[in-house]
């Protein structure tokens, strides 16, 4: 199934530097980061036993799923920092908060 990219809180996803980076030297190969993500983020070099990054754009601004379910630490992603300056320079709070207003229907428990 194709994963569809939308823009992350309006921001369109290509100007968001958002995604995994995988140290080669510590990785054994398991498939872990391949199969776990949902995204199709991750290809898989047979030959050399390890992931590659072919999506990048695929990746959900802030997951880092496949960064904690590697054993060896062989992933890493920007700092929190980038995220939450981002959030801050764009005023997504703003954002956040008004779509709340707009959703109350669909989201009041
Ligand atoms: S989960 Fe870690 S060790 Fe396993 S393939 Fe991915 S990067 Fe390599
Ligand atoms: S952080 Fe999440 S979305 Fe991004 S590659 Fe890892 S598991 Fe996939």
């Amino acid at each position: 199934m194709e994963v569809v990219i939308k823009p992350w809180h309006g921001i369109p996803r290509e100007d968001i530097k958002w995604h995994p980076v995988v140290d080669e030297s510590r990785c054994i190969g398991c498939g872990m980061c391949v199969t776990g993500c949902g995204r199709k983020v991750y290809g898989f070099d047979y030959k050399k036993k390890r992931p590659v990054v072919v999506r990048p754009n695929n990746c959900m601004v802030a997951c880092v799923t496949c960064a904690n379910t590697c054993v060896k630490d062989a992933i890493s992603f920007p700092p929190k920092d980038y995220v939450q300056e981002l959030i801050k320079k764009e005023k997504l709070l703003e954002r956040a908060m008004n779509e709340l207003k707009e959703r109350v229907d669909e989201l009041k428990v």
